[in-house]
């Protein structure tokens, strides 16, 4: 898949081109120089929200593709009421998953914080508020919410986390440069419920379990009323498959 920095570097090279060309008596009209900016434009934003092409930075979106192992990921929580749901049916299938928490929430819920962690399953880093402005902070704020979060998880659990999802999944040139400052590892998913704006419950199941395969990372939310019943629809079908959820750090051997 192309680059971000390849594709700037063809973007300048077809830019001076024409320029230079113009300059010898070639004449591009408007439309010609519009052309190669739509399409940089267009890739660039197809980049930066779609994080399995890995167009900015080397995310880590699924398992090897053998044996039965998935994980089940759950973002923007923890929530003082669905969380705790969660956790029970993961208890119920013997399965283990990855919270991406959103670090004022895990600050304001200790307690359930250390309930997650003491059932088995990870924590890793979804930024300290999630605001929707997130991508367009600057490198420094990113840094800050992102470090503000770890110290969170340090102080609330004693654990250091190096797992990092970005808010809404959305990668660009601040957000790498954050990440390489601070050294964390980009977390993915192959698997998306859209959860969050599907509400037939029953066709966010199938669109999981229709994709959903060993070394599979699934886009899951547990601040959301319908996860319960999502979950366990996945969890059954999972069981029937032999398939089994797994931390992502297990999955992708980060331990
Ligand atoms: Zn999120």
């Amino acid at each position: 898949m192309l680059k971000y920095p390849i594709s700037k570097l063809l973007f300048t090279i077809i830019m001076v081109m024409m320029l230079s060309l113009d300059m010898y008596g070639f004449s591009f009209s408007a439309y010609w120089y519009a052309l190669p900016v739509i399409l940089f434009l267009s890739l660039v934003a197809m980049g930066s929200f779609l994080i399995q092409w890995k167009f900015f930075i080397e995310s880590k979106n699924n398992g090897v593709r053998e044996g039965n192992r998935v994980s089940l990921t759950f973002d923007d929580g923890p929530h003082e009421v669905y969380t705790n749901k969660v956790l029970d049916i993961l208890d119920k299938y013997n399965a283990k998953a990855t919270f991406f928490c959103v670090g004022k929430k895990l600050q304001n819920q200790p307690a359930l914080a250390n309930e997650i962690v003491n059932r088995g399953h990870s924590i890793g880093n979804h930024s300290y508020t999630h605001q929707y402005k997130f991508p367009m902070f600057t490198t420094k704020r990113m840094i800050d919410e992102i470090e503000k979060t770890n110290s969170i998880i340090e102080i609330i659990l004693g654990i250091k986390t190096n797992l990092f999802r970005p808010p809404f999944g959305v990668t660009n040139p601040r957000i790498v440069r954050a990440i390489n400052h601070i050294q964390m590892e980009v977390i993915g998913w192959n698997v998306r419920s859209y959860d969050t704006v599907d509400d037939n419950i029953e066709n966010v199941i199938k669109r999981v379990t229709k994709k959903l395969m060993a070394g599979g990372i699934v886009l899951l939310h547990d601040n959301r009323e319908n996860i319960s019943v999502i979950l366990e629809g996945i969890l059954k079908y999972m069981k029937e498959q032999k398939l089994k959820s797994v931390c992502v750090e297990d999955l992708l051997k980060l331990k």
